[in-house]
């Protein structure tokens, strides 16, 4: 028997959160669909590994856009309409705010967290309050638009907050509620999941990360993320998907500015009319397009002219007693010598010592995440790609060391207690880490920064430009919406939607 069949609707390469988001859709309406993936498993950056007998999460802290049962957002509520049930636990606070002169947790909910802040900084409660909610409506039309593009004139009388805010960056709408610093810097911990200071990103994008996560809450699935990404997989295969595991997709054969297979490492060339790749557009236009004269310069200037955004640098550790015996008290904490975003932009560029640290105790959201008696605690920078890109391969393992001994320094000297005491595994996550995993250009884990320049609103006008060959799309990280792993389900869904919106165009063509 032919290990492939001779034609495939559609070819997703990576079955990661994204790529199998894709398939899901796909294979919902009926397409013939294969999924190249390169891991022996499923998930890409979702995924855990076991290290003296625990299962580790990889990375996920913490998930948006999922919603309590009953009320799901956009990721959960495409999830369980795909029917693939995840056991979600809502993570029980917002953060811990660990910053000069301020250690306050706040916990999810417009009006309860802007009574802490209240509690904390007196007198700001109406303007706080004021300021989520103005993110909540910003956050609602996007949610509309994005499903019905509407006119101008359209938009500005049904949207008019997002309309009036879309051209502002975070610090300048902030700016006009007239805030003291402190309740102003008790806002901002959460910049760091969106990668780009105050100054610079677009007010939408802060809209929608605090409307959803304070609004909201966050998950994690029970079983860590890889039970998100090994359920997608089951379910995509019993809807009728093929995905094969151990093919590294080399190659996107195009003729005639159309798109019709892929060559695998292995030297397989399997046709298809439409490809949707998780590979990044820099490294499908640079090296993956075969041959590459049929990559058009406008795509090569796109990139070129794109900002990556941040990569990652993780120290995952079980330790050998409870947290609460080792006086870490919350899920998450966020730590920085001061919450000036640009400053801290600026500190990422580096190679250390990081200014800025987050980190999450699983325990408090999924008591069974480690052995009674233990507990799970990683400590997270996120780096910009320019300075790990200076490090030589004789100094690798001496950076990556020195930078993980400063995190955890740092966090020791906060808690009091010597944390490399008590470590029963310790693993060490760097750029270099991601990039060798998964791929990702330069370890990129969230595509492209969001600038006034480039972000969701131009990226949704200029979306139709950027299609440079017939059937090739996108899925990930990099693509329209952004950062994280709810974004790189969105994007999946998008890349599957174009895909069956081009074949219903097709088909009433004929
Ligand atoms: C330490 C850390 C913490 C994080 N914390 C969070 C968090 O708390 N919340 C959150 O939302 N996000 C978090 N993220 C970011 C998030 O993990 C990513 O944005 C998201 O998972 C990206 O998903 P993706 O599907 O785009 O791609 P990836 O997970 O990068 O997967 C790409 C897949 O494609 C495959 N592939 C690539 N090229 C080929 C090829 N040529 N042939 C075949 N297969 C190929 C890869 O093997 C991989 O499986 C974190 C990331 C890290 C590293």
């Amino acid at each position: 028997m032919k290990f492939y069949k001779d034609h495939y609707d559609v070819i997703v390469i990576g079955g990661a959160l994204a790529g199998l988001s894709s398939a899901l859709m796909l294979a919902e309406k009926g397409k013939d669909v294969l999924v190249l993936e390169r891991h022996n498993l499923p998930g890409g950056i979702a995924t855990s590994f076991v290290r003296g007998g625990i299962e580790i999460e990889a990375a996920l802290h913490e998930m948006m856009s999922i919603g309590p049962e009953g009320n799901r957002l956009k990721v959960g509520k495409f999830l369980e309409d795909m029917g693939v049930q995840i056991d979600w636990l809502k993570v029980p606070e917002a953060y811990h705010a660990s910053l000069p002169g301020l250690e306050v947790t706040l916990h999810p909910g417009l009006e309860t967290f802007a009574k802490e802040v209240d509690a904390e900084v007196p007198g700001t409660y109406e303007k706080v309050l004021k300021l989520l909610n103005l993110c909540h409506t910003v956050f609602d039309s996007v949610n509309e638009l994005s499903i019905h593009p509407m006119s101008k004139v359209q938009m500005l009388l049904k949207h008019e907050a997002f309309v009036k805010t879309a051209g502002y960056s975070t610090q300048e709408v902030i700016d006009t509620f007239d805030l003291p610093q402190k309740a102003q810097d008790l806002l901002a911990p959460y910049w760091i999941y969106v990668g780009t200071g105050f100054r610079t990103l677009p007010f939408t994008i802060f809209a929608v990360l605090m409307a959803d996560y304070i609004g909201y809450g966050s998950y994690i699935p029970h079983k860590f993320s890889h039970e998100m990404s090994l359920k997608m997989a089951e379910r995509a295969e019993a809807m009728g998907v093929q995905i094969e595991y151990r093919q590294h997709v080399d190659k996107i054969l195009v003729k005639d500015g159309k798109v019709y297979g892929v060559r695998t490492a292995r030297g397989d060339e399997i046709h298809a009319d439409y490809v949707i790749s998780a590979a990044y557009p820099n490294k499908v236009y640079t090296s993956m397009i075969e041959p590459l004269s049929e990559v058009p310069k406008k795509a090569i200037k796109m990139v070129n002219g794109r900002r990556l955004s941040l990569t990652a640098f993780s120290v995952i550790m079980i330790l050998d007693k409870s947290a609460e015996e080792l006086g870490i008290h919350d899920y998450s904490v966020f730590r920085g010598d001061t919450m000036d975003t640009e400053a801290l932009y600026q500190d990422l560029a580096g190679l250390g010592p990081y200014r800025y640290l987050t980190c999450i105790c699983h325990n408090y959201a999924n008591p069974d995440a480690t052995p009674e008696g233990t507990c799970s605690f990683s400590i997270t920078t996120l780096p910009r790609v320019d300075g790990w890109k200076t490090v030589s391969a004789d100094d690798y393992d001496r950076v990556k060391h020195e930078v993980a001994k400063q995190m955890i320094d740092d966090m020791s000297k906060y808690y009091g207690v010597n944390l490399l005491d008590h470590v029963l595994e310790i693993v060490i996550e760097t750029p270099m880490t991601v990039a060798h995993y998964t791929g990702m250009w330069n370890g990129c884990i969230y595509g492209y920064a969001h600038t006034m320049e480039d972000h969701i609103v131009a990226r949704l006008q200029t979306a139709e430009e950027e299609k440079f060959i017939e059937g090739l799309e996108f899925a990930g990280a990099h693509q329209i919406s952004g950062d994280g792993m709810g974004p790189a389900v969105t994007n999946g869904r998008k890349a599957a939607k174009n895909v069956l919106d081009d074949m219903k165009k097709k088909e009433a063509a004929k």
